[in-house]
Protein backbone atom coordinates (compact mmCIF):
# COMPACT_ATOMS: atom_id res chain seq x y z
CA UNK A 1 0.00 0.00 0.00
CA UNK A 2 1.11 3.49 -0.81
CA UNK A 3 2.48 5.82 2.00
CA UNK A 4 -0.19 8.47 2.68
CA UNK A 5 1.74 12.38 2.51
CA UNK A 6 0.47 15.98 2.88
CA UNK A 7 0.61 18.00 -0.06
CA UNK A 8 4.89 18.27 0.52
CA UNK A 9 5.29 14.68 0.88
CA UNK A 10 5.30 14.32 4.93
CA UNK A 11 4.16 10.74 5.65
CA UNK A 12 0.81 10.74 7.50
CA UNK A 13 0.51 8.92 10.72
CA UNK A 14 -3.40 9.40 11.14
CA UNK A 15 -6.04 10.46 8.50
CA UNK A 16 -9.15 9.88 10.83
CA UNK A 17 -8.58 11.67 14.00
CA UNK A 18 -7.75 15.32 14.17
CA UNK A 19 -5.05 16.23 17.01
CA UNK A 20 -6.54 17.13 20.04
CA UNK A 21 -6.36 18.52 23.87
CA UNK A 22 -7.79 15.27 25.36
CA UNK A 23 -9.97 13.45 23.97
CA UNK A 24 -13.12 15.66 23.57
CA UNK A 25 -10.98 18.20 22.02
CA UNK A 26 -10.79 21.50 21.58
CA UNK A 27 -8.04 20.67 18.62
CA UNK A 28 -4.53 22.08 18.20
CA UNK A 29 -3.68 24.75 15.66
CA UNK A 30 0.08 22.63 15.25
CA UNK A 31 -2.02 20.21 13.23
CA UNK A 32 -0.89 21.10 10.18
CA UNK A 33 -2.09 18.05 8.18
CA UNK A 34 -5.85 18.83 9.59
CA UNK A 35 -5.24 22.66 8.66
CA UNK A 36 -3.74 22.00 5.07
CA UNK A 37 -6.36 19.66 4.48
CA UNK A 38 -9.69 22.29 5.13
CA UNK A 39 -7.36 25.01 3.57
CA UNK A 40 -6.99 23.42 0.35
CA UNK A 41 -10.82 22.48 0.22
CA UNK A 42 -11.49 25.87 0.51
CA UNK A 43 -9.30 26.32 -2.75
CA UNK A 44 -10.78 23.31 -5.29
CA UNK A 45 -12.69 25.85 -6.82
CA UNK A 46 -11.68 28.11 -9.42
CA UNK A 47 -13.58 30.98 -11.16
CA UNK A 48 -16.46 29.48 -12.99
CA UNK A 49 -16.43 30.60 -16.67
CA UNK A 50 -18.72 33.39 -16.79
CA UNK A 51 -19.75 31.78 -20.59
CA UNK A 52 -19.84 28.15 -21.65
CA UNK A 53 -19.39 26.82 -17.50
CA UNK A 54 -20.95 23.08 -18.09
CA UNK A 55 -18.78 21.17 -20.33
CA UNK A 56 -17.61 17.93 -21.37
CA UNK A 57 -14.28 17.34 -22.69
CA UNK A 58 -12.39 14.39 -24.32
CA UNK A 59 -9.11 13.65 -26.23
CA UNK A 60 -8.83 12.30 -30.33
CA UNK A 61 -7.47 13.20 -33.22
CA UNK A 62 -7.46 15.03 -36.21
CA UNK A 63 -6.21 13.27 -39.36
CA UNK A 64 -6.19 15.28 -42.69
CA UNK A 65 -6.98 13.14 -46.18
CA UNK A 66 -7.11 16.25 -48.27
CA UNK A 67 -4.50 18.17 -50.21
CA UNK A 68 -5.74 21.91 -49.58
CA UNK A 69 -1.81 23.24 -49.38
CA UNK A 70 -2.95 25.60 -52.43
CA UNK A 71 -4.84 27.24 -49.73
CA UNK A 72 -2.81 26.77 -46.53
CA UNK A 73 0.95 26.02 -45.42
CA UNK A 74 -0.27 24.78 -42.08
CA UNK A 75 1.02 21.92 -41.48
CA UNK A 76 -1.91 20.67 -39.22
CA UNK A 77 -3.42 20.79 -43.04
CA UNK A 78 -0.99 19.09 -44.76
CA UNK A 79 -2.47 15.69 -46.16
CA UNK A 80 -1.50 12.49 -44.28
CA UNK A 81 -1.20 14.39 -40.98
CA UNK A 82 -2.59 12.96 -37.74
CA UNK A 83 -2.56 15.85 -34.88
CA UNK A 84 -3.76 15.22 -31.99
CA UNK A 85 -6.27 17.39 -29.87
CA UNK A 86 -8.80 18.13 -27.22
CA UNK A 87 -12.69 18.85 -27.65
CA UNK A 88 -14.30 20.60 -25.05
CA UNK A 89 -18.37 20.95 -24.99
CA UNK A 90 -20.80 22.72 -23.46
CA UNK A 91 -23.79 24.99 -22.88
CA UNK A 92 -23.20 28.84 -22.73
CA UNK A 93 -26.19 30.14 -20.53
CA UNK A 94 -26.36 27.69 -17.57
CA UNK A 95 -23.71 27.75 -14.56
CA UNK A 96 -21.25 24.68 -13.94
CA UNK A 97 -24.54 22.32 -12.59
CA UNK A 98 -27.31 23.54 -14.95
CA UNK A 99 -28.41 20.60 -16.99
CA UNK A 100 -26.92 19.49 -20.38
CA UNK A 101 -30.37 19.01 -22.07
CA UNK A 102 -31.30 22.60 -22.20
CA UNK A 103 -32.29 24.44 -25.11
CA UNK A 104 -28.81 26.63 -26.12
CA UNK A 105 -26.07 26.97 -28.10
CA UNK A 106 -23.66 24.47 -27.62
CA UNK A 107 -19.73 25.06 -27.44
CA UNK A 108 -17.38 23.48 -29.85
CA UNK A 109 -14.09 24.17 -28.72
CA UNK A 110 -11.13 22.53 -30.21
CA UNK A 111 -7.32 22.61 -29.28
CA UNK A 112 -4.96 21.46 -31.98
CA UNK A 113 -1.08 20.01 -30.48
CA UNK A 114 0.24 20.79 -33.81
CA UNK A 115 4.12 20.48 -34.28
CA UNK A 116 4.05 24.38 -34.90
CA UNK A 117 2.13 25.11 -31.79
CA UNK A 118 -1.08 25.64 -30.47
CA UNK A 119 -4.33 26.41 -32.55
CA UNK A 120 -7.66 26.89 -30.47
CA UNK A 121 -10.75 27.03 -33.04
CA UNK A 122 -13.15 28.09 -30.57
CA UNK A 123 -16.44 27.34 -31.57
CA UNK A 124 -20.06 26.57 -31.51
CA UNK A 125 -22.72 23.97 -32.63
CA UNK A 126 -24.23 26.96 -35.09
CA UNK A 127 -22.46 28.14 -38.23
CA UNK A 128 -23.76 32.01 -36.26
CA UNK A 129 -23.86 33.76 -33.66
CA UNK A 130 -26.70 36.50 -32.35
CA UNK A 131 -23.86 39.71 -32.86
CA UNK A 132 -22.07 40.79 -35.09
CA UNK A 133 -20.30 43.34 -32.53
CA UNK A 134 -18.37 42.71 -29.48
CA UNK A 135 -19.06 45.72 -28.06
CA UNK A 136 -22.75 44.43 -27.78
CA UNK A 137 -21.47 40.98 -25.78
CA UNK A 138 -21.69 41.55 -21.95
CA UNK A 139 -25.33 43.22 -22.39
CA UNK A 140 -26.17 39.94 -24.38
CA UNK A 141 -24.83 37.90 -21.97
CA UNK A 142 -26.70 39.58 -19.06
CA UNK A 143 -29.69 39.17 -20.68
CA UNK A 144 -28.93 35.05 -20.85
CA UNK A 145 -27.89 34.88 -17.43
CA UNK A 146 -29.87 35.94 -13.81
CA UNK A 147 -31.74 38.77 -13.33
CA UNK A 148 -29.93 40.26 -10.45
CA UNK A 149 -32.52 41.17 -8.43
CA UNK A 150 -34.81 38.07 -8.40
CA UNK A 151 -31.83 35.70 -9.44
CA UNK A 152 -34.21 34.20 -12.17
CA UNK A 153 -33.93 33.84 -15.53
CA UNK A 154 -35.59 36.00 -17.23
CA UNK A 155 -37.45 35.56 -20.77
CA UNK A 156 -38.61 38.50 -20.96
CA UNK A 157 -34.81 40.16 -21.01
CA UNK A 158 -33.78 37.98 -23.69
CA UNK A 159 -36.75 39.15 -26.05
CA UNK A 160 -36.47 42.29 -25.00
CA UNK A 161 -32.81 42.52 -26.12
CA UNK A 162 -33.70 40.45 -29.63
CA UNK A 163 -36.04 42.63 -30.73
CA UNK A 164 -33.83 45.34 -30.27
CA UNK A 165 -30.86 43.34 -31.79
CA UNK A 166 -32.50 42.26 -35.06
CA UNK A 167 -29.35 40.99 -36.01
CA UNK A 168 -30.37 37.83 -34.13
CA UNK A 169 -32.98 36.83 -35.15
CA UNK A 170 -30.95 34.18 -37.88
CA UNK A 171 -29.23 32.75 -34.76
CA UNK A 172 -32.37 32.89 -32.52
CA UNK A 173 -34.37 30.62 -35.26
CA UNK A 174 -31.43 28.26 -35.05
CA UNK A 175 -31.71 27.80 -31.21
CA UNK A 176 -35.51 27.61 -31.14
CA UNK A 177 -35.31 25.01 -33.96
CA UNK A 178 -34.82 21.56 -33.46
CA UNK A 179 -31.07 21.74 -33.06
CA UNK A 180 -31.53 24.05 -30.25
CA UNK A 181 -31.74 20.70 -27.88
CA UNK A 182 -28.81 18.36 -29.68
CA UNK A 183 -29.71 14.70 -28.30
CA UNK A 184 -26.22 14.13 -27.43
CA UNK A 185 -22.72 15.84 -28.22
CA UNK A 186 -22.42 13.27 -30.22
CA UNK A 187 -25.27 13.86 -32.79
CA UNK A 188 -24.60 17.68 -33.71
CA UNK A 189 -22.29 19.39 -36.07
CA UNK A 190 -19.71 21.92 -35.31
CA UNK A 191 -18.66 25.48 -37.31
CA UNK A 192 -15.56 27.77 -36.54
CA UNK A 193 -18.18 30.27 -37.11
CA UNK A 194 -16.12 33.33 -37.81
CA UNK A 195 -14.18 33.51 -41.59
CA UNK A 196 -10.38 33.07 -40.63
CA UNK A 197 -8.14 33.46 -42.99
CA UNK A 198 -5.56 30.26 -44.70
CA UNK A 199 -2.33 31.48 -45.63
CA UNK A 200 -0.43 29.33 -48.54
CA UNK A 201 3.29 29.28 -49.03
CA UNK A 202 3.43 32.06 -52.06
CA UNK A 203 1.88 33.97 -48.94
CA UNK A 204 -1.32 34.39 -50.70
CA UNK A 205 -4.50 34.79 -47.94
CA UNK A 206 -7.82 33.16 -48.41
CA UNK A 207 -10.64 33.45 -46.20
CA UNK A 208 -11.91 30.42 -44.55
CA UNK A 209 -15.00 28.59 -42.66
CA UNK A 210 -14.55 25.73 -41.13
CA UNK A 211 -16.92 23.29 -40.55
CA UNK A 212 -17.49 19.71 -38.71
CA UNK A 213 -20.08 17.03 -40.06
CA UNK A 214 -21.32 14.70 -37.11
CA UNK A 215 -21.10 11.45 -39.04
CA UNK A 216 -23.71 9.82 -36.30
CA UNK A 217 -26.29 11.86 -37.83
CA UNK A 218 -28.05 15.21 -36.37
CA UNK A 219 -30.02 13.89 -33.92
CA UNK A 220 -32.01 16.62 -31.39
CA UNK A 221 -34.56 16.64 -28.20
CA UNK A 222 -37.91 18.16 -28.07
CA UNK A 223 -39.28 20.41 -24.95
CA UNK A 224 -40.96 17.92 -23.68
CA UNK A 225 -37.98 14.88 -24.15
CA UNK A 226 -35.46 17.13 -23.06
CA UNK A 227 -37.49 17.69 -19.50
CA UNK A 228 -37.75 14.21 -19.15
CA UNK A 229 -34.62 13.63 -19.22
CA UNK A 230 -33.51 16.69 -17.14
CA UNK A 231 -35.97 15.16 -14.10
CA UNK A 232 -33.78 12.44 -14.05
CA UNK A 233 -30.41 13.50 -15.88
CA UNK A 234 -28.35 16.56 -15.40
CA UNK A 235 -25.26 14.80 -17.03
CA UNK A 236 -27.18 13.66 -20.17
CA UNK A 237 -24.62 14.57 -22.41
CA UNK A 238 -21.51 13.89 -20.28
CA UNK A 239 -22.60 10.44 -19.69
CA UNK A 240 -23.11 9.97 -23.09
CA UNK A 241 -20.00 10.89 -24.37
CA UNK A 242 -18.14 8.99 -21.55
CA UNK A 243 -19.74 6.70 -21.41
CA UNK A 244 -19.38 5.97 -25.20
CA UNK A 245 -15.97 6.47 -25.90
CA UNK A 246 -15.32 4.15 -22.50
CA UNK A 247 -17.38 1.91 -25.20
CA UNK A 248 -14.83 2.09 -27.72
CA UNK A 249 -17.98 3.23 -29.89
CA UNK A 250 -15.55 6.74 -30.76
CA UNK A 251 -17.60 9.53 -32.56
CA UNK A 252 -16.61 10.81 -35.62
CA UNK A 253 -17.20 14.30 -37.55
CA UNK A 254 -16.29 14.49 -41.42
CA UNK A 255 -14.09 18.11 -41.48
CA UNK A 256 -14.47 20.45 -44.79
CA UNK A 257 -13.80 24.03 -45.49
CA UNK A 258 -15.59 26.86 -47.28
CA UNK A 259 -12.66 29.25 -48.99
CA UNK A 260 -13.02 32.66 -50.71
CA UNK A 261 -9.95 34.08 -52.70
CA UNK A 262 -9.63 37.41 -51.29
CA UNK A 263 -11.23 39.16 -54.25
CA UNK A 264 -13.90 37.00 -54.48
CA UNK A 265 -15.91 38.20 -51.77
CA UNK A 266 -18.04 40.37 -53.62
CA UNK A 267 -19.72 37.25 -54.48
CA UNK A 268 -21.50 37.30 -51.30
CA UNK A 269 -22.82 40.30 -51.89
CA UNK A 270 -22.60 41.21 -48.03
CA UNK A 271 -19.54 41.41 -45.81
CA UNK A 272 -18.25 38.41 -45.51
CA UNK A 273 -16.75 39.13 -41.85
CA UNK A 274 -20.30 39.34 -40.46
CA UNK A 275 -20.54 36.49 -37.95
CA UNK A 276 -24.65 36.51 -38.00
CA UNK A 277 -24.60 35.26 -41.71
CA UNK A 278 -23.42 32.28 -43.41
CA UNK A 279 -21.50 31.66 -46.60
CA UNK A 280 -24.41 29.89 -48.68
CA UNK A 281 -22.98 26.40 -49.83
CA UNK A 282 -24.51 27.46 -53.35
CA UNK A 283 -22.29 30.32 -53.88
CA UNK A 284 -19.52 28.77 -51.50
CA UNK A 285 -19.25 25.00 -51.46
CA UNK A 286 -18.10 22.50 -48.75
CA UNK A 287 -14.62 21.22 -49.32
CA UNK A 288 -13.53 17.96 -47.75
CA UNK A 289 -10.94 18.13 -45.85
CA UNK A 290 -10.36 15.16 -43.65
CA UNK A 291 -12.05 13.70 -40.29
CA UNK A 292 -11.62 14.24 -36.74
CA UNK A 293 -12.02 11.32 -33.92
CA UNK A 294 -12.71 11.56 -30.23
CA UNK A 295 -10.85 8.19 -28.57
CA UNK A 296 -10.05 9.01 -25.09
CA UNK A 297 -11.41 10.23 -22.44
CA UNK A 298 -10.07 12.85 -19.76
CA UNK A 299 -8.68 10.94 -16.45
CA UNK A 300 -9.65 13.73 -14.05
CA UNK A 301 -12.31 16.50 -14.99
CA UNK A 302 -11.19 19.20 -12.91
CA UNK A 303 -7.39 18.74 -14.21
CA UNK A 304 -8.47 18.66 -17.84
CA UNK A 305 -11.91 19.99 -18.60
CA UNK A 306 -12.45 22.93 -15.67
CA UNK A 307 -8.49 23.89 -16.62
CA UNK A 308 -8.64 23.63 -20.58
CA UNK A 309 -8.17 27.30 -21.80
CA UNK A 310 -8.75 27.91 -25.17
CA UNK A 311 -8.27 31.05 -26.54
CA UNK A 312 -8.66 31.87 -30.35
CA UNK A 313 -5.72 34.14 -30.04
CA UNK A 314 -3.69 30.73 -30.68
CA UNK A 315 -2.98 30.37 -34.50
CA UNK A 316 -0.43 28.75 -36.66
CA UNK A 317 1.58 29.48 -39.72
CA UNK A 318 -0.66 28.91 -42.18
CA UNK A 319 -4.11 30.04 -40.28
CA UNK A 320 -4.86 33.41 -39.33
CA UNK A 321 -7.54 35.69 -38.26
CA UNK A 322 -10.06 38.24 -40.63
CA UNK A 323 -11.39 41.69 -39.74
CA UNK A 324 -15.02 40.07 -38.01
CA UNK A 325 -15.01 42.44 -35.19
CA UNK A 326 -16.40 39.53 -33.02
CA UNK A 327 -13.88 37.12 -33.50
CA UNK A 328 -11.41 40.37 -32.78
CA UNK A 329 -12.49 40.77 -29.92
CA UNK A 330 -12.17 37.40 -28.74
CA UNK A 331 -8.54 37.73 -29.95
CA UNK A 332 -8.20 40.24 -26.80
CA UNK A 333 -11.22 38.37 -24.38
CA UNK A 334 -10.63 34.60 -24.51
CA UNK A 335 -6.96 34.48 -22.71
CA UNK A 336 -7.70 37.70 -20.69
CA UNK A 337 -10.39 35.30 -19.34
CA UNK A 338 -7.90 32.36 -18.81
CA UNK A 339 -5.60 34.74 -17.02
CA UNK A 340 -8.07 35.94 -14.36
CA UNK A 341 -9.63 32.37 -14.33
CA UNK A 342 -6.50 29.99 -14.12
CA UNK A 343 -3.56 32.04 -13.71
CA UNK A 344 -0.81 34.03 -16.16
CA UNK A 345 0.76 30.54 -16.61
CA UNK A 346 -2.14 28.59 -17.91
CA UNK A 347 -0.20 27.71 -20.68
CA UNK A 348 2.19 25.58 -19.08
CA UNK A 349 -0.68 23.19 -17.45
CA UNK A 350 -0.60 19.98 -19.47
CA UNK A 351 -3.77 20.23 -21.06
CA UNK A 352 -3.19 23.23 -22.49
CA UNK A 353 0.69 23.13 -23.24
CA UNK A 354 2.02 23.24 -26.46
CA UNK A 355 3.39 19.51 -27.38
CA UNK A 356 6.22 21.32 -29.48
CA UNK A 357 8.94 22.94 -27.98
CA UNK A 358 8.29 26.41 -26.30
CA UNK A 359 10.76 29.31 -26.22
CA UNK A 360 10.03 32.76 -24.95
CA UNK A 361 10.99 35.53 -22.84
CA UNK A 362 7.95 35.52 -21.08
CA UNK A 363 9.32 34.76 -17.91
CA UNK A 364 8.08 34.48 -13.66
CA UNK A 365 3.99 34.99 -12.47
CA UNK A 366 2.03 32.89 -10.34
CA UNK A 367 2.45 28.62 -10.81
CA UNK A 368 5.53 29.06 -13.23
CA UNK A 369 6.48 26.18 -13.74
CA UNK A 370 9.86 26.92 -15.44
CA UNK A 371 8.15 25.68 -19.15
CA UNK A 372 9.71 27.02 -22.50
CA UNK A 373 11.80 29.93 -20.81
CA UNK A 374 15.12 30.40 -22.06
CA UNK A 375 16.79 30.93 -18.69
CA UNK A 376 18.88 27.63 -18.80
CA UNK A 377 21.37 29.23 -21.25
CA UNK A 378 21.47 32.78 -19.67
CA UNK A 379 19.52 34.78 -22.02
CA UNK A 380 16.39 35.87 -20.06
CA UNK A 381 16.49 39.73 -22.64
CA UNK A 382 16.37 39.50 -25.89
CA UNK A 383 17.67 40.72 -28.64
CA UNK A 384 21.10 39.09 -27.17
CA UNK A 385 24.51 37.79 -27.71
CA UNK A 386 23.56 34.49 -26.06
CA UNK A 387 22.40 32.19 -28.69
CA UNK A 388 18.81 32.75 -27.27
CA UNK A 389 15.51 32.15 -29.21
CA UNK A 390 14.90 34.79 -32.30
CA UNK A 391 12.28 36.09 -35.06
CA UNK A 392 11.97 34.47 -38.28
CA UNK A 393 10.84 37.08 -40.94
CA UNK A 394 9.20 34.06 -42.84
CA UNK A 395 6.65 33.77 -40.78
CA UNK A 396 5.32 37.22 -40.63
CA UNK A 397 1.35 37.81 -42.66
CA UNK A 398 1.11 38.95 -45.78
CA UNK A 399 -0.30 42.58 -45.49
CA UNK A 400 -3.96 43.24 -44.92
CA UNK A 401 -5.36 46.52 -46.62
CA UNK A 402 -7.87 47.95 -44.54
CA UNK A 403 -10.05 51.70 -44.82
CA UNK A 404 -7.82 54.03 -43.51
CA UNK A 405 -10.22 56.29 -40.94
CA UNK A 406 -11.01 54.91 -37.58
CA UNK A 407 -14.70 55.35 -36.70
CA UNK A 408 -17.33 53.88 -34.58
CA UNK A 409 -18.93 52.52 -37.89
CA UNK A 410 -22.47 50.89 -38.37
CA UNK A 411 -22.50 47.49 -39.76
CA UNK A 412 -22.75 47.01 -43.57
CA UNK A 413 -25.84 46.52 -44.13
CA UNK A 414 -29.21 45.98 -41.80
CA UNK A 415 -30.42 42.60 -43.63
CA UNK A 416 -31.84 41.00 -40.59
CA UNK A 417 -34.67 38.80 -42.23
CA UNK A 418 -32.63 37.01 -45.95
CA UNK A 419 -30.69 34.40 -43.88
CA UNK A 420 -33.42 33.46 -41.26
CA UNK A 421 -35.90 32.98 -44.15
CA UNK A 422 -33.63 30.79 -46.42
CA UNK A 423 -32.93 28.49 -42.98
CA UNK A 424 -37.21 28.78 -42.50
CA UNK A 425 -37.57 27.38 -46.18
CA UNK A 426 -35.59 24.52 -45.93
CA UNK A 427 -37.32 23.21 -42.46
CA UNK A 428 -39.78 20.53 -43.09
CA UNK A 429 -43.14 21.23 -42.08
CA UNK A 430 -43.21 19.05 -38.98
CA UNK A 431 -40.05 20.75 -38.26
CA UNK A 432 -42.08 24.83 -38.75
CA UNK A 433 -44.74 23.63 -35.90
CA UNK A 434 -42.29 22.84 -33.46
CA UNK A 435 -40.34 25.89 -34.01
CA UNK A 436 -43.65 27.91 -33.75
CA UNK A 437 -44.04 25.46 -30.55
CA UNK A 438 -40.72 26.47 -29.06
CA UNK A 439 -40.92 30.03 -29.76
CA UNK A 440 -44.29 30.28 -28.22
CA UNK A 441 -43.10 28.74 -24.70
CA UNK A 442 -39.46 30.99 -24.34
CA UNK A 443 -42.38 33.81 -24.75
CA UNK A 444 -43.47 32.48 -21.25
CA UNK A 445 -43.35 35.78 -19.06
CA UNK A 446 -42.45 38.09 -21.43
CA UNK A 447 -44.54 41.39 -21.80
CA UNK A 448 -47.15 42.14 -24.93
CA UNK A 449 -45.57 44.55 -26.50
CA UNK A 450 -42.34 42.75 -26.84
CA UNK A 451 -43.74 39.71 -28.04
CA UNK A 452 -45.70 42.20 -30.61
CA UNK A 453 -42.25 43.54 -31.89
CA UNK A 454 -40.52 39.84 -32.29
CA UNK A 455 -44.23 38.89 -34.30
CA UNK A 456 -43.14 42.22 -36.48
CA UNK A 457 -39.69 40.57 -36.95
CA UNK A 458 -41.21 37.03 -37.66
CA UNK A 459 -43.63 38.38 -40.53
CA UNK A 460 -40.76 40.01 -42.20
CA UNK A 461 -38.61 36.49 -42.44
CA UNK A 462 -42.16 35.38 -43.69
CA UNK A 463 -45.67 35.72 -42.96
CA UNK A 464 -46.12 31.70 -42.43
CA UNK A 465 -43.29 32.42 -40.10
CA UNK A 466 -45.14 34.84 -37.72
CA UNK A 467 -48.80 33.04 -38.52
CA UNK A 468 -47.42 29.98 -37.55
CA UNK A 469 -46.03 31.59 -34.00
CA UNK A 470 -49.34 33.85 -33.57
CA UNK A 471 -51.70 30.34 -33.96
CA UNK A 472 -49.16 28.68 -31.53
CA UNK A 473 -49.44 31.30 -28.91
CA UNK A 474 -53.39 31.23 -29.35
CA UNK A 475 -53.52 34.68 -30.38
P1 LIG B 1 -28.25 25.06 -48.37
O1 LIG B 1 -29.59 24.50 -48.67
O2 LIG B 1 -27.17 24.84 -49.37
O3 LIG B 1 -27.69 24.56 -46.97
C1 LIG B 1 -28.56 24.30 -45.96
C2 LIG B 1 -27.73 23.77 -44.83
O4 LIG B 1 -28.52 23.98 -43.69
C3 LIG B 1 -27.52 22.28 -44.88
O5 LIG B 1 -26.40 21.97 -45.63
C4 LIG B 1 -27.36 21.97 -43.43
O6 LIG B 1 -26.02 22.29 -43.03
C5 LIG B 1 -28.24 22.98 -42.77
N1 LIG B 1 -29.52 22.44 -42.34
C6 LIG B 1 -30.25 21.48 -42.94
N2 LIG B 1 -31.35 21.25 -42.20
C7 LIG B 1 -31.30 22.08 -41.15
C8 LIG B 1 -32.13 22.30 -40.04
N3 LIG B 1 -33.25 21.59 -39.88
N4 LIG B 1 -31.78 23.22 -39.13
C9 LIG B 1 -30.64 23.94 -39.29
N5 LIG B 1 -29.81 23.76 -40.33
C10 LIG B 1 -30.14 22.85 -41.24
O7 LIG B 1 -28.52 26.60 -48.13
P2 LIG B 1 -27.61 27.74 -47.52
O8 LIG B 1 -26.17 27.41 -47.51
O9 LIG B 1 -28.05 28.98 -48.20
O10 LIG B 1 -28.13 27.80 -46.03
C11 LIG B 1 -29.52 28.02 -45.75
C12 LIG B 1 -29.64 28.15 -44.28
O11 LIG B 1 -29.16 26.93 -43.69
C13 LIG B 1 -28.77 29.26 -43.69
O12 LIG B 1 -29.46 30.48 -43.67
C14 LIG B 1 -28.44 28.73 -42.33
O13 LIG B 1 -29.44 29.12 -41.41
C15 LIG B 1 -28.51 27.21 -42.47
N6 LIG B 1 -27.17 26.62 -42.46
C16 LIG B 1 -26.26 27.01 -43.42
C17 LIG B 1 -24.97 26.60 -43.31
C18 LIG B 1 -23.93 27.11 -44.26
O14 LIG B 1 -22.74 27.04 -43.92
N7 LIG B 1 -24.31 27.59 -45.44
C19 LIG B 1 -24.53 25.70 -42.25
C20 LIG B 1 -25.59 25.30 -41.35
C21 LIG B 1 -26.85 25.79 -41.46
P3 LIG B 1 -25.14 21.33 -42.14
O15 LIG B 1 -24.89 20.13 -42.98
O16 LIG B 1 -23.94 22.10 -41.79
O17 LIG B 1 -25.99 20.97 -40.97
Amino acid sequence: MKQLTTDFGNPIGSNQNSLSAGAMGPLLMQDYQLIEKLAHQNRERIPERAVHAKGSGAYGELRITQDISKYTKAKVFAKGEVTPLFLRFSTVAGEAGAADAERDVRGFAIKFYTKEGIWDLVGNNTPTFFLRDAYKFPDFIHTQKRDPRTHLRSNNAAWDFWTLTPEALHQVTILMSDRGIPASYRHMNGYGSHTYSFINDKNERFWVKFHFKTKQGIKCLTNEEAEKIIAKDRESHQRDLYENIEKGNFPVWSVKVQILAENEVEKLGFNPFDLTKVWPHSIVPLIEVGEMILNRNPQNYFNEVEQAAFSPSNIVPGISFSPDKMLQARIFSYPDAQRYRIGANYHQLPVNRARNEVSTYNVAGAMNFGIGDNLANGAYYEPNTLDGASENAKYLEPDLAIGNSAARYAPLDNDFYTQPRNLFNILPADEKERLYKNLAASFDGVKDEIIAKALAHFEKISPEYANGVRKALGK
